[in-house]
């Protein structure tokens, strides 16, 4: 009897007891290997000590003071490190407890960034089909998950949305993958010459898509066409990297690997690896500079931002990502999983496609490999992956479902950064015993 509501009302969950490294047990002490380090969180694993040891040591000297009065130590400390490996021009941080609050937060600099410079009239965005970018009403908006948003109408923000960019679904043949991304960035330009430019404030995207996409990369050059075209029509660019950021893709940010730096980025999971909930929202001196020297405030906060214990967790494990180089684990371990998904699966009639960035992996399960049907929808293909996942002692994240009218069901890998070439083995022979 539990006096949770959960999510899924029905479903029976087990009680997670304790964590070691890259296993997870339950009540009855069976061992899971957490192959999705949750949802892309758990990126050092369970039970760190150094993390332990920070959360103790903040817990004694301080735990909780309100930022109207106080700044912190770990806080400072923690914004001073991400701002200097940033993408360029990230030159300022805003620290929040969770994705779809870092999502909320940049959508709403964004508007007040163009009230401050007086142009009020920006106010819709545009964002693409299929996409999840969180669950508060605001970061809802934004995405383009029908099913998700349907029964909240109306919508916070006006949201226009556009194709995404997925070679491996929409590529045409005989197009190169470099004319497809062109091609799917000028649907964005499309779309703000028939919106008229100057009522839109932001275009927001995944660089990597996680959740609804199961780790689909950009297109070649895609971004780097959105980039310009953003900065031709004085629209703002928001990269969410709450899923596929903080070294999950084998570099601190997944944008970097496409030459790009957006005005706004949202992280979360990976940044505080599951210790505390965190997030943040990465922002450019320019729309610092705004507030700054126009109202001199952001028109909002929370009770919790900057918390001192989430921010001291966040700072030991960014500190242990980079003492221990492990975002080059992350690389030789995407590549070893890589290689063997693709020795295992490469030619498996049910699988349609593998995919992804360092440990950020994406296998999508068909119906008919030749022409990547998917299942029937009624299968509920990916609860029962898990489950039988979970029978096995493997934790996966299975997405899928019907998205917008497109349907199809993945598995997404995203192990924690310091895992072995043994466990990624042992991984992917439980996944195609599961399958
Ligand atoms: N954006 C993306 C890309 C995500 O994957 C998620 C969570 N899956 C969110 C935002 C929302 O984050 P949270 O669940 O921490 O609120």
């Amino acid at each position: 009897m539990t006096r949770i509501l959960h999510r899924q009302i029905h479903a029976p969950l087990r009680t997670a007891t304790g964590g070691r490294g890259v296993e997870l047990f339950d009540q009855e002490g069976r061992a899971y290997i957490d192959a999705s380090g949750g949802a892309a969180v758990s990126c050092l694993g369970h039970g760190h000590p150094d993390v332990i040891a920070a959360l103790h040591a903040q817990a004694d000297r301080l735990a909780y003071a309100h930022t109207s009065f106080f700044t912190s130590e770990p806080a400072e400390a923690l914004a001073e490190r991400l701002v200097t490996d940033a993408p360029a021009d990230l030159d300022y941080v805003y620290f929040v407890s969770g994705g779809s609050e870092a999502v909320e937060a940049a959508l709403k600099m964004a508007r007040q960034y163009f009230v401050e410079i007086g142009q009020p009239g920006r106010s819709r965005i545009v964002a693409r089909r299929q996409s999840y970018h969180g669950n508060t009403l605001g970061a809802l908006a934004a995405g383009g998950n029908e099913w998700r948003r349907a029964q909240f109408r109306p919508l916070l923000i006006e949201t226009h949305h556009i194709d995404p960019c997925y070679a491996y679904r929409y590529q045409r043949p005989g197009e190169s993958e470099a004319e497809y991304g062109l091609r799917a960035a000028q649907a964005l330009e499309d779309k703000l010459l028939e919106l008229g430019p100057e009522t839109v404030m932001a275009f927001v995207a995944e660089p990597v898509v996680g959740a609804t996409a199961g780790a689909v990369p950009a297109a070649t050059g895609y971004l780097r066409r959105v980039r310009e075209i953003c900065d031709r029509y004085g629209v703002l660019l928001i990269l969410d990297e709450v899923m596929c950021g903080m070294g999950r893709t084998g570099t601190l940010h997944a944008c970097e690997q496409d030459g790009v730096a957006p005005d706004l980025m949202p992280v979360a999971k990976g940044l505080g690896g599951g210790y505390q909930p965190i997030g943040a929202t990465f922002l450019s001196g320019r729309i610092y500079d705004a507030f700054a020297n126009g109202s001199g405030l952001f028109q909002h906060g929370h009770t919790y931002i900057c918390h001192p214990m989430a921010c001291a967790a966040a700072l030991a494990v960014q500190e242990v990502i980079a003492r221990e180089n492990l975002l080059d684990n992350v690389k030789a371990m995407g590549r070893h999983l890589r290689r063997r998904l693709t020795e295992r699966f490469g030619n498996h009639p049910h699988v349609g496609d593998i995919r992804g960035r360092g440990l950020f992996m994406g296998v999508e399960l068909v119906e008919d490999r030749g022409s990547k049907a998917p299942f029937a929808p009624a299968l509920k293909l990916n609860g029962r992956v898990k489950r039988e996942a979970m029978e096995r002692g493997l934790a996966v994240y299975p997405a899928g479902g019907t998205i917008d009218g497109v349907h199809g069901d993945h598995v997404l890998l995203a192990p924690p950064f310091i895992i072995d070439a043994a466990t990624v083995d042992t991984i992917v022979e439980r996944l195609g015993e599961a399958l």
